[in-house]
């Protein structure tokens, strides 16, 4: 019996706004300009499968969101100067919106009292999203092991990767980034599609 296969991004759970391109006309049941001009490509190409297009796509333009909580910031800021160059991966469009950004780098120790509108900023963002810890206080409180420092940023976010370091340098961010897009493109959901917060 022939499978019917998914025609739309949406059935793929693709809804993201840039990928869809809402604001260039199309109704919520029409396809989108972008899904347009993917056609059947998939056919055309013969090669791979959409999804594997489709992650491709995804693992080579993260865009990630401005959020700098402490001195680990000054290490992630820099990886976008000429001497790191993160464009050479294609995430150097830091976004200071949440709704154009799909990766959140936590860099820094994360206060009790931050931690709800730091759970707003992610709710905000469009799915699908990913989450790096940077450094040792995003990932278990580091040094400030008291009352005001939450203990891991994974109590109310599903983390992705963890990076080690106090602070990690610029190229440990870099690899960061590097074996994100390799789940990406390996097809590994994002850690809120396989875990929740709390779980590490
Ligand atoms: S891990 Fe070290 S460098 Fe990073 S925020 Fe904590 S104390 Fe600062």
């Amino acid at each position: 019996m022939a499978v019917k296969r998914p025609d739309r991004l949406s059935d793929y759970g693709l809804n993201s706004e840039r990928l869809l391109m809402r604001e260039f006309g199309p109704k919520e049941d029409e396809p989108a300009k972008f899904e347009t001009e993917l056609g059947d490509l998939e056919n055309r190409l013969m090669l791979s499968t959409i999804e594997k297009a489709v992650a491709w796509a995804q693992g080579s333009s993260i865009w990630p969101d401005t959020f700098g909580l402490a001195c680990c910031a000054i290490e992630m800021m820099s990886i976008v100067s000429s001497r790191y160059d993160v464009a050479r991966f294609g995430a150097e469009v830091f976004r200071n919106s949440p709704r154009q950004a799909d990766l959140l780098i936590v860099s820094g120790r994360l206060s009790h009292k931050m931690a709800a509108p730091f759970r707003q900023i992610y709710d905000q963002m469009l799915e699908p999203k990913w989450v790096i810890a940077m450094g040792a206080c995003a990932s278990s409180g580091g040094m400030f092991n008291n009352y005001a420092v939450l203990q891991s940023v994974d109590k109310v976010v599903p983390v992705d990767i963890y990076i080690p370091g106090c602070p990690p340098r610029p190229e440990a961010v870099l690899e960061g980034i590097v074996r994100l897009q390799e789940k990406i493109k390996a097809g590994v959901p994002p850690a809120y599609e396989i875990r929740k917060t709390g779980e590490g």
